[in-house]
């Protein structure tokens, strides 16, 4: 059976990055809720219209709306086929509970669960700089890359922007929101012994280098 991942962590702790070496180390499907989100934001439809609100102040969207996508999303045939690698998701217990539910369901198995570790205070700095491609969903952070919104994305040429929730007092609302609904579910992970604990604070190359081999060491999934 494919391996199945989830990646915890505080917004700014490198998810989205991380996310990557996975999906190209084990060939697992990238589900990310706030990618989903944000596509039915912009294409205006009823989902997207809920939601809007709520990611605009940096709040959760109402756990039936999300824990609904997902579910229909696991359940397909890449997802039996490659794995999920689900980012950003879940966010409260009873989103895990949830997904607990339908992972069973679907004969998914258990998931590896990494949770990267970050201090608020360096993920206050990552937020306020990270900006992002309109065109390929590229992340950019200003003191690495340099870019700033109405540059253009070196990979794609498209427009670099800054998410509507990356301003401070949207900021400070998730780090609130993370700490009282999603910091919780590191207990749950941890006592049902599938929680792998990265710390998050290095450069993207190291968190990466520090995730793989963690993962060496975790059990194989068949
Ligand atoms: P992200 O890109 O993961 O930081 O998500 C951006 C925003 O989308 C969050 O601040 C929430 O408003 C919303 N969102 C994403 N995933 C979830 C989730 N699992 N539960 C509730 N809201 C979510």
């Amino acid at each position: 059976m494919a391996c199945n991942f989830i990646l915890l962590g505080p917004p700014g702790a490198g998810k989205g990055t991380q996310a990557e070496q996975i999906v190209r180390d084990y060939g697992a499907v990238h589900i990310s809720t706030g990618d989903m989100l944000r596509a039915a934001v912009a294409a205006q439809t009823e989902l997207g219209v809920q939601a809007k609100q709520y990611m605009d102040a940096g709040e959760l969207v109402p756990d039936d709306l999300v824990i609904g996508i997902v579910r229909e999303r696991l359940d397909s045939e890449d997802i039996r086929a490659r794995g999920a690698l689900l980012d950003g998701f879940p966010r409260t217990l009873a989103q895990a509970e949830a997904l607990d539910r339908a992972m069973s369901d679907l004969g998914l198995g258990e998931p590896i669960v990494i949770n990267l570790v970050v201090p608020d205070e360096v993920l206050l700095r990552r937020l306020t700089g990270r900006r992002m491609c309109r065109g390929c969903g590229a992340i950019y952070h200003i003191d690495r890359e340099g870019l700033d919104v109405g540059d253009k994305c070196t990979a794609c040429g498209g427009e670099i922007y800054q998410r509507s929730d990356d301003d401070p007092t949207a900021i400070s609302e998730r780090l609130d929101a993370y700490h009282r609904q999603t910091a919780p579910l590191i207990d749950y992970y941890a006592e049902k012994g599938w929680l792998v604990p990265i710390d998050g604070t290095g450069t993207p190359a190291e968190v990466g280098v520090l995730l793989s081999e963690a993962l060496k060491t975790v059990r194989k999934c068949d």
